[in-house]
């Protein structure tokens, strides 16, 4: 078994080179560096030529794709951690999110150091992995959740998102107002080849059942994911907030045709092109007030992120009032991004509050 055989050696190799702060405990809790140790000691009956040799090979045959190295991303690197429309904070998430292309590459990265060989670049490819999650296809919506195990929920769930509000079957009454403290930010914008989503730094934050929620970021979707009353809106903001707690909170704001909207069009000045990508606005140009409609009475639900993992808990206040974007607007968010809304999902006789 030859390629066993090779990735043994390499991570020796690589267990003599790497220092354990390199890696994090695995979502199994195993700590790396034990199981690197044994394998240094051996790697030291070896002559180094030998292992270099190989491990070029391995590099130049592609092998290294094979090798289950678990690099555990930190959250440090800025792209990876905006991979998601919703991306959730981690601790809402699994442990550890890996990225396998960032494995590969820092792999490939301590191999040239340790060889003196530069490997010709590795491409990304899903070939033999499940397919990753989209809005149509065989990653589609209704296959979410059979993709990872850690999307289960997306099928299993019981409070999922978005929903079909009608106002026939909401809880009709007094609310209190969102507290909405939005001030001019910084933010970043980011193709995340699912959506639009600008992270944003600076001090906004909602204030509602007790609980203040910081913005973190918002991005669109189009057509909206919400109905309301059987209308489907153009497209649909999410601004996504969260407590001390952990907890989120998603105020959904409705987009139809109509006058152009001054925020978007300073998003959409350095929306990125390509899937991955980002770019930093220029400072305080983010103004969330600018989006918001004057009427901000709302539905209120629980329901979940409408993304994978489509984890639930999610506090949803969609504004009940929409407000419009320019048809030039929407066009080129469309051309983008044709469908990035996932189907509504069973209401299962939540309630829903209606604002009066
Ligand atoms: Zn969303």
């Amino acid at each position: 078994m030859r390629p066993i055989f090779q990735v043994t050696f390499l991570v020796s190799l690589l267990g003599l080179a790497l220092t354990s702060s390199a890696f994090a405990a695995d979502s199994h809790g195993a700590d790396p560096a034990d199981s690197y140790s044994v394998s240094a000691k051996k790697s030291t009956q070896s002559p180094g030529k030998d292992i270099a040799d190989q491990l070029s090979a391995a590099v130049e045959n592609g092998d290294l794709r094979k090798k289950r190295l678990t690099l555990v991303n930190t959250g440090m690197d800025k792209k990876s951690g905006t991979n998601d429309a919703h991306s959730a904070p981690p601790n809402l998430l699994a442990a550890a999110t890996v990225n396998p292309q960032t494995s590969r590459n820092y792999i490939r990265a301590k191999a040239a150091v340790l060889t003196g060989y530069t490997a010709p670049e590795i491409a990304s490819d899903e070939h033999g992995h499940a397919p990753h999650w989209s809005y149509e296809g065989d990653g589609g919506p209704q296959a979410w959740g059979k993709l990872k195990p850690e999307f289960n929920t997306c099928a299993t769930g019981k409070r999922q998102s978005p929903i079909h509000i009608e106002d026939a079957l909401t809880l009709q009454g007094p609310a209190e107002a969102i507290q909405i403290n939005y001030q001019p930010s910084n933010g970043v914008v980011v193709n995340n080849g699912h959506t639009i989503q600008v992270d944003v730094s600076g001090d906004n934050s909602i204030t509602v059942r007790g609980s203040t929620y910081k913005l973190l970021q918002f991005h669109f979707h189009h057509p909206s994911e919400e109905r309301v009353n059987h209308k489907s809106y153009s497209m649909v903001a999410h601004l996504v907030h969260r407590n001390r707690e952990g907890q989120l909170a998603v105020v959904g704001v409705l987009l139809d045709p109509g006058v152009a909207n001054s925020l978007i069009n300073s998003v959409w000045t350095y929306m990125p092109l390509d899937a991955g990508d980002s770019v930093r606005m220029p400072l305080g140009l983010v103004d969330l007030n600018e989006l918001l409609p004057k009427d901000q009475r709302y539905y209120q639900f629980m329901g979940s992120l409408t993304t994978p993992p489509c984890t639930e808990g999610v506090l949803w206040m969609v504004l009940k009032q929409a407000v419009t974007l320019s048809r030039d607007q929407l066009k080129l968010f469309g051309q983008l991004f044709p469908n990035n809304a996932r189907p509504v999902q069973s209401v299962n006789a939540r309630a829903i509050r209606e604002a009066q």
